[in-house]
């Protein structure tokens, strides 16, 4: 038999959706794809033009380790620079996308049977990370109608003797919110009290609007070594192809999880790792992707929420808009009626965990023309 914990996983929905977009587009359908979640930007050129330099230079050979130090030490600097997070290079690890961040963090934590905490609506890969390391997702729902804020009464019932994690990802997908100080302030108190781990995946941490900044857990000194965090470059830096990010972790959780990384990833690719040394020098590329986010998410959630039947919050960060569709009886009927109707692919709330209200993913990382199309389509329907 193969590893009950592997062979029953769910796939991933929003990746599905991709691939149907694409076999739709090479059938000669039309479709308007906002399903994907990666920038539609592509990799500011200084990033690209250091990848060939290092190739030029030979640079292909196995980088062992956590990583090269002159990016560790530069993640290091960030960390405690813009997030308030205590760190030396000795505490990061680059991992091969956030994704794999994650997993490290999770399969490092958890002994079969241990539980987490997963609240939804969440991304789609963290219960079947959990799962897959043999742990047990539990799952605590937040509400729609409390705009998904967590209070004591989403964690506390859900702790038992086995919760040995809580996974957090602010800003959030699919529902674009961030965390605020009393959500943060409540979780580290928690934390503290029931002994507990947070992965905290930040992976959208430079996409947020209004001026608004996201909290980073771990930079609360009485948790500090409690908190993984996870980041990367896919999104900030338009690099989801290059697939890098890391963690960062107290030196124990860190050397815990170097003991897998070693034996399945070896090393980064070292020319993907002198590229990435060039996103800290990209700030004004990284600010005016920020800026076109939030242009595009101001135009899409209004037009959207003025459409009949429609309601679309403003998110506060990442790029996806969480639309609910109060015609559709669920969100798997919403998104039916969405391709028949409009030729539009978004993924279905439930997908995220979202079974109470039809609410749809929309991802505003695809050109304006993409999204005024989008809304011509829904208003034509009206
Ligand atoms: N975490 C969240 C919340 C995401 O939405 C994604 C990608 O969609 C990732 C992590 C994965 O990031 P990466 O491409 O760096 O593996």
């Amino acid at each position: 038999m193969y590893n009950k914990f592997i062979s029953q996983l769910e796939g991933s929905s929003s990746v599905e959706l991709m691939l149907k977009a694409e076999q739709m587009r090479k059938a000669g359908k039309k479709v308007i794809s906002l399903a994907g979640g990666e920038p539609d930007f592509d990799t500011p050129r200084r990033i690209v033009s250091k990848a060939i330099e290092s190739l030029n230079n030979g640079e292909t050979h196995y980088a062992v380790g956590k990583g090269i130090l002159p990016l560790r030490e530069k993640i290091a600097e960030k960390l405690q620079k813009e997030n308030g997070i205590l760190c030396t290079s000795e505490n990061i690890i680059v991992t091969p996308g956030g994704k794999y961040g994650v997993y490290l963090a999770v399969a490092s934590l958890l002994n079969v049977g241990d539980e987490a905490i997963v609240f939804t609506p969440a991304w789609v890969s963290y219960c079947p990370i959990i799962r897959a390391c043999g742990g047990v997702p539990v799952v605590s729902h937040l509400q729609y109608e409390d705009n998904y804020k967590i209070k004591e009464e989403n964690v506390i019932p859900y702790i038992t003797p086995k919760t040995k994690a809580l996974i957090i990802n602010y800003p959030n997908n699919p529902t674009g919110k961030i965390l605020s100080e009393e959500e943060a302030e409540l979780l580290r108190d928690i934390a503290e009290k029931y002994n507990l781990y947070i992965v905290s995946d930040e992976i959208y941490e430079k996409v947020v609007f209004d001026g608004k900044k996201n909290i980073s857990i771990g930079s609360y000194r009485s948790i500090a070594d409690k908190v993984i965090t996870v980041n990367g470059f896919s999104k900030c830096a338009a690099m989801t192809g290059w697939r890098i990010g890391y963690t960062a972790a107290s030196k124990e959780v860190t050397d815990v999880m170097y003991n897998l990384y070693v034996h399945t990833i070896t090393g980064i690719s070292p020319f993907v790792q002198r590229a990435s040394l060039e996103v800290f020098q990209c700030e004004e590329e990284i600010e005016e992707m920020r800026t076109i986010y939030e242009s595009r998410r101001n135009y899409f959630t209004d037009a959207l929420d003025e459409l009949n039947g429609v309601e679309c919050r403003r998110p506060e960060g990442a790029f996806y808009a969480w639309v609910r569709f109060n015609n559709a009886r669920d969100s798997k009927e919403a998104c039916r009626n969405l391709l028949d109707q409009h030729g539009i692919i978004g993924v279905d709330g439930q997908s995220y965990g979202e079974i109470e209200h039809p609410c749809v993913r929309f991802s505003f990382a695809s050109n304006m023309e993409v999204l005024k199309e989008a809304i011509e389509q829904l208003k034509m329907g009206q």
